[in-house]
Formats: structure tokens, C-alpha cells, sequence
């Protein structure tokens, strides 16, 4: 089987409220959707999801990249994953949704190939729910305490808090989320915006109110800074916008600056470097979890079912398709209850209206 043709569209998803963190605000997200078919007349679905702000891609710039490695592919097997990323590696630097698009669609196809459901696929046994966290954006204390209530009411039991609004109003929210939602396990994401010493009172803030998890405390490119809060923070430390590639894992591995690394399929271009990054941080001890940018359905049931594949993804903070409208493109999603995500199949279970 081979793949004869591939076609890429950029279809904006609009936005409920406009999403805040200390990064930017997102006002929709402009996702490029991928449609991969074989000689044999099976059909693959990608995604990917540019941020400007944290991949520096954009849907244009994105759908433009797509289009740039697609001729490297046709020809190619959908089981050639390996090559299909030495391929595009070749052809383009960077760019982890446009990757992520074309090899979550030959990951789809692939497994529709091969009959069975992507987590299969991919060496899991079979899981076919995935609970989910559910995010809170930057707003006023009070408003971000009343969103976790609400969601704890709907069955959320993790929950994932925005911060770095000022050290004030970061603790002012803490607080009153921990009396909204006291039974909940908060996660905390600064994106990037604190000092090394501001991370560790704000740690130590968060210890108090039992918080699991700190992530990217400190900005991006400061691995020293984060490897000086990961020795001395009471809280775990997670790094995101620090790890895109397998190689940024090997050098937070090395430096010993994270407990926990957040994966998301358009940091790193898609499911097998994905694998990569996990695989690195199994050996390490390190668990992992699959995060998303504004993702619809399709890329996270495809996450969804690599998070179900292996037991050292410990979170799934896969909450985006949530938050933004692609019913103009996604025809059938995956059955969701909060806080659960069915996964079905084959491939990843997920079909859109092209
Ligand atoms: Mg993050």
C-alpha cells in the first residue's frame, strides 16, 4: 500500500471566550486538517495546531509547510513513519504541527490499515477511556475559583490553573480554587513567566494547597534556572515550552531540570517523536503527560490514544476540543463524559467532513 495523494485545508475553529494565559490570548484557533489517501483507496486524518506564541507557527505558515513536505511522502508506505520524518526533517526545519498533521493522517491510515484502533497500534493494550484534566484561563480570582467550582460540579477531578497574572492574584486565585474545589488535584502553569526565585515562593505557596504539579515556571530557554527550581521546589516541576524535540529531553535528563515532561504532538511533530520524548523519559524515571494547544477532536482522540498506549503517561491535560467549535469540519468526534474520553476506532476513531 502506498500513499497516492495527500490535501491539506486550513479551516479557523472559532473560540466560545477568547483563551487568556501569561503568554498572550488566543482569540481562535486556525488548524490545518490534513486528508491522506492510499492506492487502495483508505483515507487518513491529520491536524495540526500552530501557536504562535509558543511553536511560532501560524495556519498560513503551516498550511503553506504542509504543502512543502507533502510530495516527499507520496510513494511512501503509511508504515514508513521513520522515513516519512527523516523526509520531512529534510525538507523543513521546525515546524511541529505541519509535521504533526501529516503524521497523525499516516498514523490514522496505518492503523486503519493494520484493522485495529491507533492506542493498539501503538502498543497498548486495548485502553479505551482516558479521564481528562480541564484548564482554567487568567481572569479575575473570583472568576477562576467559580469556573473550578462549576467543572468539579460537571465531574472534573483535576484541573489545571493558569498563572503568572502577579504573584498577588496568582495566590488570591490559588486560595479560593482550593476552597472551590478542595478534592481536586490542581496543576499550576506559569508559561514561562516568573524568575528562578519567584518560582520558588510561588513552590512554596503551592506546596501548602497540596498542588501536584508546577509547570514551566521559568521562561523557555533557561534550563539552568529550571533545574535550580526543580532541586529546591516542594513541588513536582514540569517542563513544556523546555522540551520540543527527543533532544530537549535528553538535556532536561541530563540536567536534572524537571520531574515530569509535558509531551504534546505539535511541539514535537506528531506521534513518533512523541514516542521518542516518552521513551527518553521512561529511562529516565521521569513520567510524562500529553498536553495539547487548541486542538479539535481528531488530534486529541489521536494523543488521547498514545497517552492510553503507555502507563508512564501519568496526566492528560487534553481538554482543547472543548473550547473551540469545529463542527465545520469534525463530522464524527469521540463520545465524551467529563471528565472521560471513549476512545473508538480503527485508527484514530475520529472522521472528518472534507
Ligand atoms: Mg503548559
Amino acid at each position: 500500500m502506498r500513499i497516492a495523494r495527500i490535501d491539506a485545508r486550513l479551516v479557523p475553529l472559532p473560540m466560545a471566550e477568547p483563551f487568556v494565559i501569561s503568554l498572550g490570548t488566543i482569540y481562535s484557533a486556525d488548524n490545518v486538517f490534513v486528508r491522506v489517501e492510499s492506492d487502495t483507496g483508505l483515507v487518513g486524518w491529520g491536524e495540526g495546531a500552530p501557536t504562535p506564541f509558543v511553536t511560532g507557527e501560524t495556519g498560513t505558515g503551516t498550511l503553506a509547510a504542509v504543502e512543502m513536505m507533502a510530495p516527499a511522502l507520496v510513494g511512501l508506505s503509511p508504515f514508513a513513519l521513520g522515513e516519512a520524518h527523516r523526509r520531512m526533517d529534510r525538507a523543513l526545519t521546525g515546524c511541529g504541527s505541519a509535521k504533526a498533521a501529516l503524521d497523525l493522517a499516516l498514523h490514522d491510515l496505518a492503523a486503519k490499515a493494520a484493522g485495529v484502533p491507533l492506542g493498539e497500534f501503538l502498543g497498548g493494550g486495548g485502553g479505551e477511556a482516558v479521564e481528562i484534566d480541564m484548564s482554567i484561563g487568567l481572569a479575575e480570582p473570583e472568576a477562576m475559583a467559580s469556573a473550578a467550582r462549576e467543572l468539579a460540579a460537571q465531574g472534573y477531578r483535576e484541573l489545571k490553573i493558569k498563572a503568572g497574572a502577579g504573584d498577588a492574584a496568582d495566590r488570591a486565585a490559588i486560595d479560593l480554587i482550593r476552597a472551590a474545589a478542595p478534592d481536586a488535584r490542581l496543576k499550576v502553569d506559569a508559561n514561562q513567566a516568573w524568575t528562578p526565585a519567584q518560582a520558588l515562593a510561588m513552590a512554596r505557596h503551592y506546596a501548602a494547597l497540596d498542588v501536584a504539579a508546577l509547570e514551566q515556571p521559568v521562561p523557555a530557554w533557561d534550563l539552568e534556572g529550571l533545574a535550580f527550581v526543580r532541586s529546591r521546589s516542594p513541588v513536582p516541576i514540569m517542563a513544556d515550552e523546555s522540551c520540543f524535540t527527543p533532544a530537549d529531553a535528553q538535556e532536561i535528563v541530563r540536567r536534572g531540570a524537571a520531574d515530569v515532561i509535558n509531551i504534546k504532538l505539535m511541539k514535537c511533530g506528531g506521534l513518533l517523536p512523541a514516542r521518542r520524548i516518552n521513551a527518553i523519559a521512561r529511562a529516565a524515571g521521569l513520567p510524562t503527560m500529553l498536553g495539547c494547544m487548541l486542538e479539535s477532536h481528531l488530534s486529541i482522540a489521536a494523543a488521547a490514544h498514545l497517552a492510553a498506549s503507555d502507563p508512564n503517561f501519568i496526566y492528560a491535560d487534553l481538554d482543547s476540543f472543548a473550547d473551540c467549535d469545529a463542527t465545520a469540519i469534525v463530522a464524527r468526534p469521540f463520545a465524551f463524559e467529563p471528565p472521560t474520553i471513549q476512545l473508538g476506532g480503527p485508527g484514530i476513531g475520529v472522521d472528518l467532513a472534507w
